[in-house]
Parts: C-alpha cells; structure tokens; sequence
C-alpha cells in the first residue's frame, strides 16, 4: 500500500488530500495502568485471556499486564504495527462538517485470525492515544470517566446481541487532561485514558462523503473497492448499488436492536455511522430509564432533540441518503440508491413489529393487521408504547423493568384487575411502584394486557417458550446511566472494582442473578439531576 502525506510531517493538523489516511505514532503517556480487559474480546484476538488480578503475587504476569498497558495506551508498538488515523468527514446534527478524522484514535494495525476455519479481520484502534492530523482543536486524548463508558458499553451493547464495536482494554494514563467544559461543578483537570477498540473495521458513512464532497471521485472509488472486498466479499466488485443495499439493511437492523433495548446513541451524526452496521463511537449515549421518545442524554442537543430516542429510526434513514448520495458518483443509476433506501425502510418497519412481537411474547406481529384495530399486534405494539409513555398521565415508567416484569403478568383472563397490574408496579416511578396509577393510566393498562391475553390465548404459544422469547429479548441488565456513574466516581477515587462488577454482570443481560437484584432496579432520586447520571456533554 501507498503511504500517503509525508510521514516525517505526518503529525500537524491540516487538511489531507487524495488520502485516506495519515501516518501517525500514538503519543507516550506517562504511568499507564490496565484498569479493564475484556477476556472474550482478547480471545477473538489470541491474547491471553485471564489477567491475574493481584500481579504482585506473580513477576510473569506483572510483566504481562505492564507490557499490555504499554502497549494498550500508545507508549509501546509491536513489530509490525503501522499506525494511521483515518480521513473522514462527516454532517453533524445535519450540516456538513467537511473534514473530521479520527482526531484522536489511531489504529495500531490489524490482526488476522481463522475462527472455525472464517477469516475475520480486527482491527485494533486506540482512542484518546495523542493528537493526529485530524486533531483539529482538540488535544488527542479522552478522560477517564468517558473511556469508562465506552468501555463497558461496548461490552454491554455486544452481549445484549446489539452489532457493536468491541472493547478491548481500558488503561488509565497517569497523565491529566484538561476539559473546558466543567464537569461535576469543579473539575477541570481529569484524568486521562485509552480504550483500545476493537472491529473489522471503523469505516464511516463520512469517510465516502468527504471524498464525494471534494469531488475525488478516484480516492472515493479505491475506498469502496477496498472495503467491499474486504468487508463484503460475498459482493461483485463494483457493485456499489448492491453494497449500498446491504448496509442499509445492517443499519435497519443495528436501530431495531437500540429500541429494543432502550440505547440512544446521542450523537449520530454520518461520521458516527458504520458502514458494517455496528453501533460506533460511544460519546454522551445513555440509556432509558423512564420510557420518553423524546429524552436524549446529549446537552448539546437539548434544543432541537436532534437524536433523540425516538426520532434515531429516521436520522438513520437521513444518514443513509448522505452517505447514498456520497456513491452516485458510482453508480449508473440514482434509482439503486432510492432502492437501498427503501429496504431501510421496509426492514426497519418489519424489524420494528417483530421486536414487538418478541417483547410481547407474541408469535408474530403483521404490519397487515391494522393499528387500529384493538387486539391486533400492531394494536398491541403502539397501545404498549402509550402505556409507557404513562398515557398522558405525569407517571414515569421504567422501560426496562417493565418489559422484564410483563412475562410475570398472568396471562389466564380469569385473572383480577390486580393481578394483573401487580408484577408491573415496580416499574413506575414517583411512588406509583405504592400508589394506585391516575384512572387513565390504569383504565389504558388494562385495556392493553386484556387484549394481550386474548391475542396470546388464541396464538396458544407454550407458556415456556412464550417466556423464553421475552428474556431473550427484554434484558434484565442495563448500563443504566447512574451505574456507570458510580463506577466512574469509584475509579476516579482509585477503586476500579465496580467496572470488574459491571463488566462481569452485563456479560449475561438476560439472566437473573441471584444477589445482584440492585443492579437492576429503579435508577435513584438521587441520580434524577445528578451530572453525569442523565445528560451528558460531548466534551469528553
Ligand atoms: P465525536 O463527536 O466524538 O464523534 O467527534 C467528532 C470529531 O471530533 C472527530 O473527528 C473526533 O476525532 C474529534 N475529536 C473529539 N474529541 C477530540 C479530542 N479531544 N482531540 C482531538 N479530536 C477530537
Ligand atoms: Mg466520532
Ligand atoms: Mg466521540
């Protein structure tokens, strides 16, 4: 491959010409200290997957975690890595940025590796490893409590079966970053950190609209080349059009997976947005507590609501028509663009309905059936989205627990109006986990699980298998957005031992774990206004 740019200058900020990426070393950091491993990623890799935890008590395996660290956080390179960071563009919150890059990750290189006789390719990137030519303003580097959150969620997303990129490792730098943005009242030194991230690939929709934008249509095709024979070799070369298809279908599926879960990304802007249909660049995300479509943690959104929950199906179908529009210089027709767009929509609104199904316990649901038909699934799907939304009654509901609890509901109609209320009250916020719900609320509740017992009587699904379809698909465990909190305050104090906790819980979402109950339950009153618990800057 051709180097591109001078690699002796490679490291001042600048506009990149006619590459696709830059040449640039991770810059040293001063004491860097392993504060979190991922041993399933670090077995996709053939890295070893148990780091002892008390490396005192064993010289080899200090050596081991040292030389980890090391390398983990920049200050070390093995034989044969060749790092980069990539050039990309990007519109954010729906004007276009031109050039972006990766500002401050920096890909060490790529390990091939044979599982079951596929070849997968990962490729290892460091986030907040110095400054690149991409740096812009910014000073290369993340803080703690930031790399915190990417790292556990990362891990989190990918064992609740949400196409995500993954976390390696997580090392503290011993070195401090300074953030404008005041953080927690006070801080303005924080602590430093580096994630290494770990996908096939971290290619953008921004990486093909930059080049389409400044009409170099030559660096824009070699990059489509490469990444469908790399990444899609089940394609013909130069079927663009076809590619095109395929990732829209990826990204449909990818935000089924967000609402089925409660994940809103918060910033989702078209250089946030994978061409392999994976959840990338985890910033102020959060997660659900109480069910509002229209909450986003991003505090600098909190205007125009931009990525909020519910509105992340069609910013995604917007992304799609940039990064389309990006490949016309490709394709012959404009009409096979229109088409990957329209198998977003259809994949989206058919993912939507049998998300619903799964979560409702419900064989199918057709789109056919009609929504305004009371009883029918699709019925059944937007009845369920105003019960949580509390039925224009002040009553918060917790998506998460709410989900979980419905496979509790009784299902026999013989059943009381308590009894089946009961398994949901320790959803509702507010005292209403005590009270009696508003009349309104309570009147819509019942209508909607009555109806639910109908629907599940006539569809006779065996109630085991009814209950295993809803665990599989209503998590019991979240990264609820005040634990990571709580994780970041410990670790900030010098105990990384709740992201061990949490990184250990969140590996199985869906199974009940004896003696880990306050893990998921309501988030406190305490953590309502709490920095750091619900809206989050972008300045990490
Ligand atoms: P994001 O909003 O996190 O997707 O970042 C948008 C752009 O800003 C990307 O090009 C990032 O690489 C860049 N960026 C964010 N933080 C920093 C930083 N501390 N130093 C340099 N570049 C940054
Ligand atoms: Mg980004
Ligand atoms: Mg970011």
């Amino acid at each position: 491959r051709e180097l591109p740019g001078d690699p002796e200058a490679d490291n001042f900020r600048r506009q990149v010409l006619g590459a696709c990426y830059s040449r640039v070393e991770p810059t040293p950091v001063s004491g860097p200290e392993l504060l979190g491993w991922s041993r399933e990623v670090a077995a996709l890799l053939g890295l070893p997957e148990d780091l002892q935890e008390d490396p005192q008590e064993d010289p080899q395996a200090e050596a081991t975690r040292e030389e980890l660290a090391a390398v983990l956080s920049g200050s070390r390179l093995w034989a044969g890595m060749e790092p980069y960071a990539a050039c990309y563009g990007g519109h954010q919150f729906g004007n276009w940025a031109d050039q972006l890059g990766d500002g401050r990750a920096i890909t060490l290189g790529e390990i091939l590796r044979s599982n079951d006789g596929e070849d997968t390719r990962w490729e290892l990137q460091l986030k907040g490893a110095g400054p690149t030519p991409y740096s812009r303003r910014g000073d290369g580097r993340a803080v703690l409590r930031s790399s915190i959150r990417e790292f556990l969620c990362s891990e989190a997303m990918h064992h609740l079966g949400v196409p995500t990129t993954r976390a390696l490792s997580l090392v503290r730098t011993g070195d401090e970053v300074r953030r404008d943005m005041f953080y927690d009242g006070n801080a303005e030194l924080e602590p430093g950190a580096v994630v290494c991230r770990v996908a096939p690939s971290f290619v953008r929709f921004g990486n093909f609209e930059l080049f389409a934008a400044r009409k170099d249509h030559e660096t824009l095709r070699r990059l489509a080349d490469y990444v469908i024979a790399e990444h899609f070799p089940e394609l013909d070369a130069g079927d663009y059009a076809a590619w095109f298809g395929i990732v829209a279908e990826r990204t449909a599926e990818m935000i089924c997976h967000w609402m089925r879960v409660g994940f809103v990304h918060g910033v989702m802007n078209t250089d946030n947005m994978s061409v392999l249909g994976l959840t990338i660049d985890y910033g102020p995300y959060g997660w659900l507590e109480d069910y509002d479509p229209n909450w986003t943690p991003n505090t600098t959104d909190a205007h125009g609501r931009r990525y909020r929950f519910g509105n992340q199906p069609r910013i995604a179908a917007w992304n799609l028509t940039r990064f389309g529009a990006a490949l016309l210089p490709l394709v012959d027709e404009a009409e096979s663009i229109q088409a990957g767009l329209e198998a977003y929509a259809e994949r989206l609104s058919a993912g939507v309905l049998s998300t619903y199904a799964d979560k409702l316990g419900l064989r199918s649901i057709d789109a056919d059936e009609g929504s305004d038909q009371p009883g029918s699934g699709p019925w059944l799907a937007n009845t369920c989205m105003d019960v949580l939304r509390g039925a224009n009654t002040k009553v918060e509901t917790d998506m998460t627990i709410f989900h979980r609890q419905l496979a509790e509901v009784p299902m026999d109609p013989e059943a009381s109006d308590e009894a089946v209320l009961a398994p949901l009250r320790p959803a509702y916020y507010g005292e209403y986990d005590r009270r009696e719900l508003p009349p309104k609320l309570r009147e819509l509740t019942l209508r909607w699980l009555r109806g639910l017992q109908a629907r599940v009587r006539s569809e006779g699904l065996d109630p085991n298998q009814r209950r295993a379809i809803m665990d599989g698909a209503n998590p019991k465990y979240v990264l609820r957005n005040y634990l990571a909190q709580e994780a970041i305050d410990l670790a900030e104090a010098g105990d990384p031992s709740r992201i061990h906790e949490l990184l250990e819980l969140l590996r199985r979402p869906y199974t009940d774990q004896p003696g880990k109950e306050h893990f998921a339950g309501k988030r406190p009153e305490w953590a309502r206004h709490r920095p750091g618990c619900s809206m989050l800057s972008c300045s990490s």
